[in-house]
């Protein structure tokens, strides 16, 4: 019979499938977390910035601030607030540390990207047992010798957290004092400006990593310098470096460490009035 011919295929499964849920910005990987060289919560806004092709303030201004806002644009009457945000230094260096603004930034960068542990980036969890006072550079420092490395070898070029402390004043790496001043404009960098990029000077634009440029010789004061300096980095490296272990143990680890993120987190926000002042002078 005819009928007999027929073939049978599978049938098609029409369920719809479980999609993932889809971050609005990119998954970026934040480099050397649970290290000393764990990378610092602005160079990670810096980078991010920079894989989506924006400069920081655009980022800052139509994605991060509204959370802080809780309204979509701030084009319209808060119109040059982005530019205020990085004139006070004394504000924009605490983002790499702790208090309410840093909480506020990593929360919108994890709702952003739909990471998780972006407060290892800062010193959030430590921040009952050590003071921001004297300890927060108000400028950029870094390592040529770690720009050019980085580069020469195709990876990221990053901002380590450790660089961001004050009396840390040589690489751990190359046992090189760390620069606070371009050498091609001799211009002082801050923290984060408006068209800020890892590696690069904001005033000249130029390329940091670049060793003809410096003045790189061995000194004796440097060696005497790193005795000094090595039990400071060990001591600040390795609170860095266990930020991922408070990070595992808040998120179901075994490890036996009760810091709690949510009592870090709920630092009294500033009344609306106040806060929209601080913020405009952020
Ligand atoms: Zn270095
Ligand atoms: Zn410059």
């Amino acid at each position: 019979m005819q009928f007999d011919k027929l073939t049978l295929y599978r049938s098609y499964d029409l369920h719809t499938p479980d999609i993932p849920e889809r971050s609005v910005l990119y998954f970026l990987e934040p480099i050397n977390v649970g290290a000393i060289e764990c990378e610092s919560l602005i160079s990670y806004l810096i980078r991010l910035a920079e894989v989506h092709c924006v400069t920081p303030d655009k980022l800052i201004k139509h994605k991060i601030y509204p959370f802080f806002w809780g309204h979509d644009d701030l084009s319209g009457s808060c119109k040059g607030i982005v530019g205020r945000t990085f004139t006070n230094r004394s504000h924009i260096k605490l983002l790499n540390f702790s208090g309410w603004y840093t909480s506020k930034l990593v929360e919108s960068l994890e709702i952003l990207t739909l990471r998780s542990d972006l407060t290892c980036l800062t010193m959030m969890h430590w921040h009952e047992l050590i003071t921001y006072v004297y300890l927060l550079r108000d400028c950029k420092a870094w390592c040529p010798l770690c720009y050019s490395y980085w580069h020469q070898n195709k990876l990221p070029i990053y901002e380590p957290l450790l660089w961001s402390f004050e009396p840390v004043a040589v690489c751990p790496q190359h046992h090189y004092p760390l620069i606070t001043q371009c050498p091609h404009c001799n211009h002082k960098l801050p923290i984060i400006a408006p068209n800020s990029r890892t590696g690069y000077c904001n005033h000249c634009g130029e390329w940091l990593g670049n060793l003809d440029k410096y003045h790189i010789k061995s000194d004796e004061l440097y060696h005497s310098e790193i005795a000094l300096q090595s039990e400071l980095i060990k001591i600040l490296g390795s609170l860095i470096a266990f930020n991922t272990k408070v990070f595992e143990s808040e998120n179901g680890s075994n490890h036996p460490i009760s810091v709690d993120r949510k009592v870090l987190r709920s630092q009294p926000p500033l009344p609306p009035s106040s806060f929209h002042e601080k913020l405009y002078t952020l």
